[in-house]
């Protein structure tokens, strides 16, 4: 059975939380225009581009990664003043205060050079939220399910963990500053699904969810070979470049230096890359995140936390 027995009355769909990651802003565009597309009967539903000054510029950030402003300690810190911490606080006061939020869900638009297909990022263990992932599995094949857990909801930095319920949407492989028709239509459908979800669950219409749900759960960040400057010594392995949310096995190549010499994946145990090659993470000394492939009955997760 789900926990919550309230119904959901607010939904935000936020997008331009990054400005350069165009298939979400130009959904919020579109949206906005037809706002027929997106209302339902049992709930409001708010659309919010993030970043609004980033999306004018086609920048990621002005400042600071605005995705990473949102814990309480920094929400709560007056002396934090750039453009996006003030940003973050400013989207605190619309959706939140964080912790008791006026929204019951938000979903966050975000896209990625790497080949993430339509990725649905899960930042708790919510049964609400697991259950909701398990159903947009069965939408399209495309739909996977990655885990990120803070050590609680309060130290999360994502704009998402203003409200414990929703979900990030994460789309690739797309460069940043481009649209793909394929990806904007496959992410727009995906969408109108967690709509539809919302409404029937609202309804108490019954879904066919399955009881269980392929998920990938991150294990840990990778950063590139680099020399004592910080120089990267090496390049994604072409053997692994786009193959995110596939095998990668004690023994397989990972890296390929400058001189041609490969580096090979010196784990235990098979893994699963995600987030391979992603450019905005060369700053963050992030050449992919290593995930372990898991099925989960997603009634009964909520109890391992
Ligand atoms: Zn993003």
């Amino acid at each position: 059975m789900i926990a919550i027995a309230k119904p959901i009355k607010q939904v935000a769909i936020v997008a331009g939380t990054h400005g350069n990651e165009l298939t979400g802003i130009y959904l919020i565009k579109k949206f906005e225009r037809f706002p027929h597309t997106i209302q339902r009967k049992t709930f409001n539903l708010k659309t919010l581009l993030a970043n609004p000054k980033a999306c004018e510029l086609g920048k990621r950030y002005i400042d600071r990664d605005l995705n990473r402003c949102f814990s309480s300690k920094d929400l709560t810190d007056p002396t934090l003043k750039s453009y996006e911490e003030i940003q973050a606080k400013k989207i605190d006061s619309l959706l939140g205060p964080k912790g008791n939020p006026k929204v019951d869900a938000i979903v966050d638009l975000h896209s990625t050079t790497a080949n993430m297909g339509l990725t649905v990022i899960l930042t708790n263990n919510h049964p609400f939220n697991l259950r909701l992932a398990a159903y947009l599995t069965t939408v399209h094949p495309l739909v996977k399910v990655y885990r990120w857990l803070s050590q609680s909801e309060l130290d999360s930095p994502f704009l998402r963990s203003i409200c414990e319920l929703g979900c990030t949407v994460e789309v690739g492989a797309i460069a940043q500053g481009i649209l793909s028709a394929t990806l904007f239509e496959q992410t727009e459908q995906l969408i109108y699904a967690i709509l539809d979800y919302l409404e029937a669950y609202n309804s108490g219409v019954a879904i066919d969810v399955p009881p269980t749900l392929v998920l990938y759960q991150a294990l840990e960040l990778v950063d590139y070979p680099r020399n004592s400057s910080g120089e990267l010594q090496a390049m994604i392995h072409p053997q692994l470049q786009s193959r995110d949310y596939t095998p990668l096995n004690p023994g397989d190549p990972m890296f390929l230096t400058f001189e041609g010499e490969t580096i090979f994946y010196q784990g235990r145990s098979t893994v699963y890359p995600v987030f391979i090659n992603e450019s905005a993470y060369y700053e963050k000394s992030i050449a992919m995140c290593l995930t372990e492939k898991q099925e989960i009955n997603w009634s009964t997760e909520e109890d391992k936390v």
